[in-house]
């Protein structure tokens, strides 16, 4: 489903990702797990090209990003219309919820279908409301953000970006700005995509979730893959010194 191949970006004269490869097929959830600054962000964000990566390749269902050299040793899309089509294939999920403020639910998850997608309005509302009914929200839909807790906004920016059928979702570290009582509702949410057969790249913090969705751990440190396994493997066993640091120092 989607296929990223040596991706660097650099920020000036910082390099943040020195070439940092995965692979997802169908239904794999791909847990990217690291510090602050070894690149999570970054690497999701030129996953959909909120970043433009300096070097490497992403594919999507088959369809590579077409990206030409900027004459500034960087990469710049060579068709844009393109990026912004697959850019509606990718759902994003962020750790600050990022709903409009000046919408309601169901409008929130209706904006991209309707006015993007040129869905009618009609059918949107109907799949909208099937799925604030999923994310448990279908009392709220006509709330504005404001009025909801953390973990409602968050529930409502899950099925803004399913409201547009993604073939890839990407979280990045969805319950971190959450009080420690809502993560939860928000983490079952994120559990059922996962066994929904769902394609999903997820940065989080909460490696016990990790390892009971992901099939597959991503370790970064330093813009490079320090090791990666199945969720087993990096938990239970890990190789690295660091990632052993890692780990327990996140318990
Ligand atoms: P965290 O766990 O704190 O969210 P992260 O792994 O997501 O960290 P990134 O946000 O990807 O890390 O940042 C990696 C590095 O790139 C950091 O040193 C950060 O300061 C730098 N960086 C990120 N975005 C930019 C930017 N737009 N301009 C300059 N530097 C940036
Ligand atoms: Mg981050």
């Amino acid at each position: 489903a989607i296929e990223v191949r040596d991706l660097y970006k650099r920020f000036g004269p910082l390099e943040v990702l020195k070439g940092v490869s995965l692979s997802a097929s169908q239904g794999d959830v791909i847990a990217l797990i690291g510090g602050s600054g070894s690149g999570k962000s970054t690497f999701l964000r030129c996953i959909n090209m909120l970043e433009l990566p300096t070097a490497g390749s992403v594919t999507i269902h088959g369809e590579t990003i077409e990206m030409k050299q900027d004459g500034h040793g960087g990469l710049m899309p060579a068709n844009r219309r393109q990026i912004q089509r697959i850019r509606t294939k990718l759902g994003m999920v962020f750790q600050s919820f990022n709903l409009w403020q000046h919408m309601t639910v169901l409008q929130n998850v209706i904006e991209v279908p309707v006015h993007v997608l040129g869905q009618p309005k009609d059918q949107a509302i109907a799949v909208a409301e099937t799925l604030l009914r999923r994310v448990g929200l279908y009392e709220k839909r006509d709330a504005y953000p404001a009025f909801l807790s953390g973990g409602q906004q968050q529930r409502a920016a899950i099925a803004r970006a399913l409201a547009i059928q993604p073939l890839v979702m990407l979280f990045d570290e969805p319950t971190s700005a959450l009080d420690p009582e809502l993560v939860g509702e928000v983490l079952s949410v994120i559990g059922d995509l996962a066994r929904e057969n769902r394609t999903m790249i997820l940065v989080t913090h909460e490696m016990k979730f990790a390892r009971q969705v992901a099939s597959h751990v991503i370790y970064l440190h330093g813009g490079v893959i320090e090791e990666q396994g199945p969720p087993e493997a990096i938990f239970e066993n890990p190789q690295s010194e660091r990632l052993k640091k890692f780990i327990s120092s996140i318990h």
